[in-house]
């Protein structure tokens, strides 16, 4: 075995065809950076892998030099698994292929392309799958640890619609998913444990361009009035009724009444996803929530939607997270989540809470399809914080730890894996039930019983302690 201190990043030019990036190159700290401006690693190199045969090469030269080894998508991972210190990044953003299906409505694409990318192109054929909130978030990472987006009720959760990946190996094979049913039952929540994708294949659904949604603010001294109501509205309401309602801080924009503006308040976000001739009827049930002050719902384009959140969520930020589901939402659930929000300190911070529901498609999927379980759910929430200042930081992370205290009355706080945040990744294990952790594990012995890729929300093989 080679000592790492030999590793010499040029024999590694010499055997990729795409870009090494290192400390020596002027945007190293740009195509380093990741989403969380608190996590600031520095990778030896950094590989932009053109195809498969880099992936390759990346993987073999992290195990001959003993290097840590990190996987990079679109680079929102809050714990900061898309990088490590010293080591190898097989990074996949260049990875763009895109091949879609019109009349089967699928698509194969490159596991580099970010929400943005992939709706755009979907969305030329009127088809969907549920994507990420924040469009700048990679595909893959999202859809590998859950998948959780506002047309979750209609479509499920994403890694519900993954159908194939094509993945290299620790050993540097290229296998093709189709060949193995438990990989790709793995790779519906079980992350980047077991290789690195280079392809994912969806089945999508028809939906837009132009779907009837968009946001409406209510004021938070009526939050908890509008939350029960919404809470009841969405229990009941067809699947078809998307989105969800946030706890966010109303920005500086001339749409928003001066009273309002740098004060939280209650968002809902609206999408209709079922025939656009019942849409207008289907959200109507939203007006049991009474008069919003800002009502921005109308006929948009679905990427425009998907975009809505985005001005919140700049990369760069500090970020935090804590989730988790609540079989129930009670009233006293729902003082506490208002009296949360009512504490919010930074403007970017925001609580969200997803509505699920035993008649949706989410629920309509079982352990036997899918790593994530958790369908008998009716909510799920987030609590995203968001700061600027790293003086912040403690206070921040405490604030958000002591919501996380508040809910877990409510809730047994266990979460997608996408949303664990870094203090719990040695926990892995609590996303999921014993007996699909226990058949992850199987899945991880056979693909990569070294723990080659660790740098994740990891599932340890049997034999090797986690490093
Ligand atoms: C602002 C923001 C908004 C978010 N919104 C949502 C949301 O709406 N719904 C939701 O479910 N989650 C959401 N998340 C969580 C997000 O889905 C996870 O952090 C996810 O891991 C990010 O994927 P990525 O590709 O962007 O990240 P990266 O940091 O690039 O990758 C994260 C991890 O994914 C794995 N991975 C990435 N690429 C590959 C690959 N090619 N092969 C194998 N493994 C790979 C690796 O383990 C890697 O370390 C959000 C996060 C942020 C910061």
């Amino acid at each position: 075995m080679l000592q790492n201190t030999l590793f010499d990043p040029s024999a590694l030019r010499d055997s990729v065809t795409g870009r090494v990036v290192t400390a020596e190159d002027p945007d190293y700290d740009e195509v380093r950076a990741g989403f969380n401006g608190m996590i600031d690693k520095h990778p030896l190199a950094i590989i932009r892998v053109a195809d498969d045969a880099n992936v390759a090469v990346g993987i073999r030269t992290a195990r001959e030099f003993e290097l840590p080894l990190a996987i990079r998508a679109g680079g929102h991972s809050a714990p900061g698994f898309g990088s490590c210190d010293g080591g190898i990044v097989i990074d996949c953003r260049d990875l763009q292929d895109v091949i879609i299906d019109d009349e089967a409505a699928t698509i194969a694409c490159g596991s580099g392309l970010t929400w943005g990318q992939f709706d755009a192109v979907t969305q030329q054929h009127g088809l969907a799958v549920t994507g990420g909130r924040i469009s700048g978030t990679g595909v893959t990472g999202l859809t590998i640890g859950s998948g959780s987006g506002w047309l979750e009720r209609a479509m499920g959760l994403t890694s519900d619609s993954l159908t194939g990946v094509r993945m290299v190996t620790a050993e540097g094979v290229v296998v093709d998913s189709d060949d193995d049913p438990d990989l790709i039952w793995a790779l519906r929540g079980g992350g980047g444990n077991f290789g690195v994708i280079t392809e994912l294949r969806f089945q999508l659904r028809r939906l837009g361009p132009i779907v009837l949604g968009g946001q409406r603010f209510y004021p938070i001294e009526r939050g908890r009035e509008v939350l029960a109501a919404y809470r009841d509205v969405m229990m009941s309401a067809p699947k078809e009724l998307c989105g969800g309602l946030a706890f966010i801080t109303a920005p500086p924009a001339p749409f928003v009444p001066e009273e309002y503006r740098g004060k939280v308040v209650a968002a809902t976000i609206v999408l209709w996803a079922g025939a656009p001739e019942d849409a207008a009827a289907g959200i109507a049930a939203l007006d049991a929530l009474g008069e919003p002050i800002v009502d921005l719902v109308r006929e948009l384009e679905y990427t425009e939607l998907q975009m809505l959140m985005d001005k919140g969520a700049p990369a760069g930020k500090r970020d935090y997270f804590k989730g988790g589901f609540m079989s129930e939402m009670t009233d006293a659930a729902v003082d506490d989540i208002v009296g949360l929000a009512e504490t919010v300190t930074e403007p970017l911070t925001q609580i969200i809470c997803a509505p699920l529901g035993a008649h949706t498609q989410y629920a309509a999927v079982d352990e036997t399809h899918s790593a994530i379980g958790h369908r008998n759910e009716q909510w799920s929430f987030q609590v995203l914080s968001l700061w600027s200042d790293p003086k912040d930081d403690v206070d921040q992370k405490a604030w958000t730890k002591g919501a996380a205290e508040v809910m877990s009355s409510h809730s047994d706080m266990v979460s997608y894996p996408n949303f664990l945040s870094a203090d719990e990744v040695a926990d892995t294990e609590t996303a999921y039930a014993p007996t699909v952790y226990r058949r992850l594990r199987m899945v991880k012995d056979r693909y990569d019983p070294n723990n080659v890729f660790r740098i994740n929300n990891n599932i340890a093989p049997s034999e090797v302690a986690v490093v």
